[in-house]
């Protein structure tokens, strides 16, 4: 068989390494994300990277592009697995398996990791991307919903993330999406032959989805007048008109701005109820950074009891273009040395007090350990050599005035506090 030849030193198109420079602020921005959503008592949760292929096929659904075209399927020992293309399905397959649905209500979640999609890749959409993301299960309230609408805005505003912009819909009770799905069907069967292929396909498998297509020709029918009308005068039930409200009065009393996207349906093929979406005006083509919406389905679908929730998911990667970033770490002491049990040892002490400590291991003259010392921008060199470990003494270096004084080595680390 012919392979084609594939160069080694080369990522995989799509992906991204997180180098070294953008380490800190990668994990900095996960951890300030997790900070606000522990500071509302939700909790961490990990589910595999891989997964039964039928959970994504059952739970993100058979009509969705995901489904259809972006997963990474693979066989073994007859079984198809597939990298997981988004989160929700796996923390709820896990709330089932592992009885978190016998724990109190509502059970609060959020989850960090690699999500997996082919896509075509282009700015701000890759193959391998991550998500942060936060459900709440449990509960079946317009609060529930603005809680979680509020900390998706709390971890915007934590990492300064300007120009910001809240889009809501709602797709109504499962009864109305029905309704809904066969009025739009009628309303659009007309213009069946003008349509993409794609939307020929949603037409039959979740019409409903139909309204998010990106292609210019449907665009213009279903931004178009026939439509606007229809969904302008669209007979809601009044339990979905009830919720909706009542979501957009405790929006409005925190003055927290939004928009009314009628024509916003998002992704799942369970989502039922309030529908969102944050975008950021600094992001460009690619303008979401966080897509979210309720699925009172799903935990049934998927074999569980019947348990409404609601959650989100936020793309990392387009957090990091957007957050303002910390100072990189300073390197607060670099010992200079020849005698390596006594260097480490100290750097263990200093380290056990919260300093950032490299220790030369070259074992060359001191002159050129000062020297990487310098080029390390380290704040201190630490000098310790034979006499000073005799007198149980430390030369401390300040670089920036190149002042040099010997400590006592118990004097110093008492000095740090
Ligand atoms: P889009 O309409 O951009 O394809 P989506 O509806 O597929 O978005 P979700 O599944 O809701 O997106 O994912 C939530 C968030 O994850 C998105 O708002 C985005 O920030 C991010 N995201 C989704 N797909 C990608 C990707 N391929 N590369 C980078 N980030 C992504
Ligand atoms: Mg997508």
């Amino acid at each position: 068989m012919m392979m084609m030849s594939t160069p080694i030193i080369q990522r995989p198109k799509g992906t991204q390494d997180v180098l070294p420079a953008q380490s800190q602020q990668w994990f900095g921005l996960l951890a300030k994300a997790s900070a606000v959503l522990e500071s509302a008592n939700y909790t961490r949760i990990d589910t595999p990277i891989f997964e039964n292929t039928s959970l994504f096929e059952r739970g993100v659904g058979d009509s969705t592009d995901i489904v259809n075209k972006e997963m990474y399927s693979f066989e073994k020992e007859g079984r198809s697995l597939t990298l997981r293309p988004e989160g929700t399905a796996g923390v709820v397959r896990a709330y089932i398996e592992q009885g978190l649905h016998r724990t109190a209500k509502p059970v609060r979640l959020y989850y960090a990791g690699a999500m997996f999609r082919y896509e075509r890749p282009q700015e701000g959409r890759q193959r391998q991307f991550h998500q942060f993301g936060s459900e709440l299960l449990g509960l079946d309230t317009p609060q529930a919903d603005a809680e979680v609408i509020l900390q998706a805005i709390a971890v915007l505003k934590t990492l300064n993330i300007q120009g910001v912009e809240l889009h809501l819909n709602t797709v109504g009770t499962p009864e109305d999406r029905l309704r809904f799905r066969e009025a739009l069907k009628t309303l659009l069967a007309p213009h069946l032959p003008e349509l993409c292929e794609d939307c020929q396909r949603r037409f039959e498998q979740n019409p409903i989805r139909m309204l998010d297509c990106k292609v210019t020709t449907c665009k213009t029918i279903y931004d178009g007048e026939l439509v606007e009308t229809f969904l302008n005068t669209f007979d809601w039930s009044a339990e979905a008109v009830e919720s909706f409200k009542t979501l957009c009065g405790i929006l409005d009393k925190l003055n927290i701005a939004y928009s009314v996207n009628r024509r916003m349906v998002r992704g799942l093929d369970y989502y039922t109820g309030t529908v969102f979406e944050l975008t950021s005006n600094q992001l460009g083509a690619q303008s979401a950074v966080c897509g979210g919406g309720r699925y009172n389905r799903l935990v049934e679908t998927l074999g569980g009891p019947e348990t409404p929730a609601i959650g989100w998911a936020m793309g990392v990667e387009r957090l990091m273009k957007l957050a303002t970033h910390d100072e990189p770490p300073v390197l607060d002491f670099y010992i200079v040395t020849n005698q390596p049990a006594e260097a480490f040892a100290l750097a263990e002490q200093l380290r056990a007090k919260g300093a950032r400590v490299e220790v030369d291991l070259t074992h060359k003259p001191f002159g050129k350990q000062l020297a990487q010392a310098d080029k390390r921008k380290a704040v201190h060199a630490l000098i310790l050599g034979d006499s000073e470990v005799l007198k149980k003494q430390v030369e401390v270096k300040k670089l920036e005035s190149g002042v040099q004084t010997a400590f006592s080595t118990t004097a110093f680390l008492a000095s740090l506090g």
